[in-house]
């Protein structure tokens, strides 16, 4: 990075131009309100879902079989649009054909090894779709044994045998024990130590002890200690400082490291911790909601369908589901009672912008939905915190 004086000694450097430049374009896009293209972002989506297995198009994801199945399912969850039984029948066997038959885990597509992620992404999409037949396909003996087999001794997880250990492990595996009943105490034994120890000093986390923070290895990190129920061992204050601190002034978006880019799929890695916080700090309006929506409405959405980083990038599964995350969680409270049950709940302003819209693709008026008529429901399976099981 070159860092240097300007003549009226301002200092310049290439990340500096470069937000310069975002700030500039974006300014453009902030002008007007824009509408939600709810039936849009449906058809993007389900293009996807229609044609399994996956057609060669996607040869180059052969590895995230199981993450663009959850990332367009989650998505459609998010937009109200019911799955049909043929439909949820065909995303169960795709993943149970996924699913490695010693370990229990999820591999990346058959075949392939078995993986934190990919069994985090595979476990959360049957959890959504959450029938008796898709979770009747998970072994959960299995899956426990092969969890416990990927726990190091200082509390932390590989996220396959012999790979690279960060707290993505052990969020992936504390949400998918929670999920399936199987959060034992050896299973949690230590894991909350070692994600206090990747807390850095700007207050966000990082992957590992003593590197960076980052947006999306701090919710791993706070949403694994909340299921631990060890969420205050952090230094919240700090956490909440970095937090708000990553909403970009301009912008209204979230950028996900100090000097970075606004980028939409921080509006649920940022935006989804302050629902967390909020209940430690007994506050709802920890950051501008409003400020994120327009950023969203206005910078996320390719008119014909899907959700993008910023205007200049191309809409993808993955920005249209964590998106959409982003704008539910920033439309809903997450309130936990004295006895530490969970609920989620609408923000009653935006429930009452409601219009009768969430109840299939063809409702819709048109294809367009205002600021005030977006559509997002409930559930969101990273936050949401459940147990589909009856404990081992
Ligand atoms: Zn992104």
């Amino acid at each position: 990075m070159n860092n240097s004086l300007s003549e009226d000694n301002e200092i310049s450097s290439y990340t500096l131009e470069l937000q310069s430049e975002t700030e500039e374009y974006i300014k453009n896009y902030l002008k007007i309100d824009q509408k939600f293209f709810r039936k849009n972002h449906i058809g993007f989506l389900k293009k996807v879902v229609a044609h399994l297995p996956l057609s060669s198009g996607f040869i180059s994801l052969d590895a995230s079989k199981p993450w663009i199945l959850y990332w367009t399912v989650h998505a459609l969850d998010l937009l109200s649009y019911p799955l049909s039984k043929e439909l949820q029948n065909r995303i169960i066997s795709t993943l149970k054909n996924i699913q490695n038959p010693i370990t229990g885990g999820f591999g990346g597509g058959p075949g392939q090894i078995s993986h934190l992620a990919t069994s985090y992404a595979a476990v959360n999409c049957l959890a959504i779709i959450g029938t008796t037949e898709a979770f009747e396909i998970i072994d959960r003996e299995k899956m426990y044994k092969w969890i416990l087999s990927l726990k190091l001794s200082n509390g932390s997880f590989m996220m396959a045998q012999d790979m690279e250990v960060d707290v993505r492990g052990s969020y992936c595996a504390v949400n998918i024990a929670k999920l399936l009943g199987i959060l034992t105490d050896p299973l949690c034994e230590k894991v909350a130590a070692f994600i206090c120890e990747c807390q850095t000093y700007e207050g966000g986390i990082g992957a590992v002890p003593n590197v960076e923070a980052h947006g999306g290895y701090t919710f791993c990190a706070l949403a694994a200690m909340e299921i631990l129920k060890a969420t205050e061992t952090l230094k919240l204050n700090d956490l909440l400082f970095w937090a708000v601190s990553r909403q970009m002034t301009l912008e209204g978006g979230f950028q996900g490291r100090t000097n970075k880019l606004v980028d939409g799929c921080y509006s649920f890695w940022q935006g989804g911790l302050f629902p967390i916080l909020s209940n430690y700090f007994e506050n709802n309006d920890l950051y501008s909601k409003d400020f994120l929506q327009r950023y969203i409405f206005n910078c996320c959405q390719n008119s014909k369908g899907g959700l993008l980083d910023k205007p200049s990038k191309p809409p993808d599964f993955y920005h249209s589901c964590y998106v959409l995350s982003g704008l539910s969680t920033s439309q809903h409270e997450y309130n936990k009672d004295l006895e530490g049950n969970y609920a989620v709940s609408t923000i009653e302003e935006v429930e009452n912008d409601w219009v009768d819209d969430n109840s299939s693709e063809t409702s819709p008026k048109d294809n367009t939905d205002t600021f005030s008529t977006t559509v997002v429901n409930d559930y969101d399976s990273s936050l949401v915190i459940i147990t589909l099981y009856s404990e081992m």
